[in-house]
């Protein structure tokens, strides 16, 4: 058994899951185009050059964030995903390196995104706020409303099918509702963009720092990954 999938395998049994046999087989060699617009290299180049430019105005936001933190932290993985993850804001090591979800929170997302056959590469990463708030501590609603459009702006540009919001920031800043993560997490919700003439199918879940302080809401997030992946491999 390989590294990976013994990280895999240690998720799966931390969840608390003795059901993880599916419907039907599960192809292990199937690629995950039907995650990534690959075809579209065009397209890929346009949002290149808008996220470029989106990240200079992020920079040039004058935030008092910004004097507190180190590095600008905006996105990961893949601009032609169909399915994107936000979080809340960077932490140590995300302000550290720049890159969102590479502390010991980003590991148990590279898990889950592993237990549901899918590498970082495959989604598109990103946060709320994109810069550390001081000593850690949770966004005020002011700033989540501040960073909202620079969040709004890289919905449009990426233009994903699905969105996976990890936490109650993200739950709160996308889907407007001050709801609970145990009201809004087990069903889909719709996120419309004024921009993007379609509905993106939204699933607000747990914030891997949580699952890492509350082990046992791990069974609950994998159940809302399988819900992601069922409706994915469905419409594609
Ligand atoms: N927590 C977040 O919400 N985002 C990160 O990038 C890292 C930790």
């Amino acid at each position: 058994m390989n590294q990976s999938d013994k990280k895999n395998l240690e998720f799966i049994q931390n969840s608390g899951i003795n059901y993880f046999l599916q419907d039907s087989p599960r192809n292990w060699f199937e690629d995950n185009d039907k995650f990534i617009d690959s075809h579209n290299n065009k397209d890929l180049i346009n949002k290149t050059t808008q996220i470029h430019k989106l990240i200079n105005d992020i920079e040039n936001h004058l935030t008092p964030l910004k004097k507190t933190a180190k590095k600008l932290v905006v996105y990961d993985g893949n601009l032609n995903a169909k399915l994107m993850f936000i979080g809340e804001a960077p932490g140590k090591d995300e302000d550290e390196h720049g890159l969102p979800f590479v502390g010991k929170a980003g590991q148990l997302l590279n898990k889950m995104l592993s237990a549901i056959n899918l590498k970082r590469e495959d989604v598109y990463i990103t946060n709320v706020v994109n810069w550390r708030p001081p000593e850690n501590r949770t966004p005020t609603d002011e700033e989540i409303l501040e960073f909202l459009p620079f969040l709004q702006k890289q919905i449009d540009i990426v233009n994903p099918d699905y969105i996976f919001l990890l936490g109650n920031v993200a739950a709160k800043a996308v889907l407007s509702t001050p709801l609970s993560l145990g009201k809004l997490r087990g069903k889909w919700h719709q996120y419309q963009s004024l921009k993007l003439n379609k509905i993106i199918y939204t699933i607000a879940s747990y914030h891997p720092a949580f699952l890492l302080r509350s082990p046992k809401f791990k069974k609950a997030s994998w159940e809302d990954l399988q819900m992601l992946q069922k409706r994915i491999n469905n419409e594609n």
